[in-house]
């Protein structure tokens, strides 16, 4: 049977009508003769609700809690009498998980603070919702679902609100748990970005981890594609919400999805391909408002395309960190003494260039800023520039025509450049620019190299 993993995103079951349009969706699979294994993300807007409840519980604001409890809840019932309103069980199990939720957010009350462990219990409480109202929906609409706890899947490390997945832990769970249910001709539904510690504690994998989650089983039980079905066409040759005219690239390489992903497309959370690298799985993007449409494939073969460039990608809110040697060279140690910096405050870095005597690098999570200019300042003078941006084209074909870089660098002509960097794979151009002039920069570029309509396939 051709297992295919279907992940529907917050706006495609955002209310009874999406709930409804995923249904169907699964049900054509299913009727085409495939095994569908559904995973879903919170509905529209919860998991933001649920991340500001948390930080009300933090604060102790008791009125706001119990309002914005109330409001989760009815939202979560009416949605449920739409889409399922003779499924017996639904009410007791959505009741057992916002028990569980009005349990995590009263003992922080009580105890002036939510434990990361607690903030989790919280913040997983969207994806288990959603799930059983999908699950009861399918049921209603005669389809054999079972709904899944998608903590007995995914088997994390102790990070939480990020938590990283375990490799060989989920792979066993997720397919002890998922394989039997699929053997029996049924559909299992589980929660996306949940998962839990080898102790049992919940987690969750960060924001907009559903993809990931989907990405991880489908790899664990051998799927024969990962389908992301989300609330746009596929990916767009750039953010939809700066150049409006963007268009779907149809196919992408494994390794173009992932750098798109890494440098801003909000569309693919960035680790969601590296499960499906691993068995060579294709991964779809759809629009469940149009699922007709062929959206966007991405396999481990190079696309074939009459574009030089596979689409641009954009990071607001970056930071730039310019380190500069005191003793005036790269003294042997000095890069490494840079990098244990970053390091010790356990602080991601994005793009890096060199000059003689300085290192220029931009980070997007600013929290541990100060401490690290603290270690950096030891051995070298620092300058940090806010509210920067990095715009990135991404393109397999920019690894073997070296004129396609000085033609994007060309094309940003006037604009104020402060990073260019090419990296050793050499499928991205990328520029670090103030924040200001990204929108400009974007839609100027997209201009410049997207002219050329692609041919329909
Ligand atoms: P979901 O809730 O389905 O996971 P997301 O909001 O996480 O959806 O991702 C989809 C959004 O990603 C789109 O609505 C779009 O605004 C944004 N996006 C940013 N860059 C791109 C891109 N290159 N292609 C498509 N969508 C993009
Ligand atoms: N619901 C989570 C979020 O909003 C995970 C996801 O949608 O992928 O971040
Ligand atoms: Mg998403």
């Amino acid at each position: 049977m051709r297992a295919v993993v279907m992940k529907f995103g917050g706006s495609s079951v955002i209310d009874g009508p999406a709930i409804d349009r995923v249904v169907s969706i699964v049900d054509r699979e299913r009727t085409a003769g495939s095994a569908p294994v559904v995973v879903v993300s919170a509905l529209g807007g919860v998991t933001d609700s649920l991340l500001a409840l948390a930080d009300g519980a933090r604060t102790a604001r008791k009125p706001l809690i119990a309002e914005a409890l109330k409001s989760l809840t009815d939202r979560h019932f009416a949605e449920a009498a739409r889409v399922a309103p003779s499924t017996a069980w639904l009410k007791d199990a959505l009741q057992g998980h916002l028990d569980e939720l009005r349990t995590a957010l009263s003992a922080a009350i009580d105890t002036g603070g939510l434990a990361p462990s607690q903030a989790d219990v919280v913040a997983a409480a969207g994806e288990l919702l959603s799930s059983r109202i999908v699950a009861a929906a399918m049921e209603q609409r005669g389809l054999p679902a079972v709904w899944v706890d998608a903590r007995d899947a995914i088997v994390t490390d102790e990070t939480y609100t990020r938590a990283t997945p375990l490799p060989e832990e989920t792979a066993q769970a997720s397919a002890a748990l998922l394989q039997p249910v699929i053997d029996a001709g049924k559909i299992p539904i589980l929660g996306g970005f949940i998962g839990r510690t080898v102790d049992g504690h919940t987690t969750t994998l960060g924001r907009g981890g559903s993809d990931y989650s989907a990405a991880l089983v489908g790899s664990a039980i051998g799927a024969a594609e990962i389908q992301i079905w989300t609330d746009v066409d596929g990916m767009l040759t750039a953010d939809p919400r700066i150049v409006a005219d963007a268009e779907v690239v149809s196919h992408l390489s494994f390794v173009e999805a992932a750098e798109l992903a890494y440098f801003g497309a909000k569309v693919l959370h960035p680790s969601t391909i590296f499960p499906a690298v691993s068995r060579n799985i294709p991964v779809r993007i759809l629009n469940s408002h149009r699922p007709d449409g062929s959206g966007t494939l991405i396999t481990a073969e190079p696309p074939v395309r009459s574009r030089p460039f596979a689409a641009l990608a954009c990071k607001r809110g970056i930071t730039v960190i310019d380190i500069t040697s005191t003793r005036m060279l790269m003294a042997h140690g000095f890069l490494r003494r840079v990098f244990e910096a970053f390091e010790r405050n356990a602080t991601a870095v994005d793009v890096v260039t060199t000059s003689e005597v300085s290192v220029s690098v931009t980070i997007d999570d600013n929290r541990r800023g100060a401490d690290i200019v603290a270690d950096l300042l030891e051995i070298a003078d620092v300058t940090v520039e806010e509210q920067m941006a990095i715009l990135t084209v991404v393109g397999e074909r920019l690894t073997t025509h070296s004129a396609l870089a000085a033609r994007v660098i060309g094309a940003l002509t006037g604009f104020p450049l402060r990073m260019i960097s090419q990296a050793a794979s050499r499928r991205n151009v990328t520029i670090v620019l103030p924040e200001a002039y990204l929108a400009p920069a974007m839609m100027h570029l997209h201009r410049e190299l997207f002219a050329v309509a692609e041919p329909a396939r």
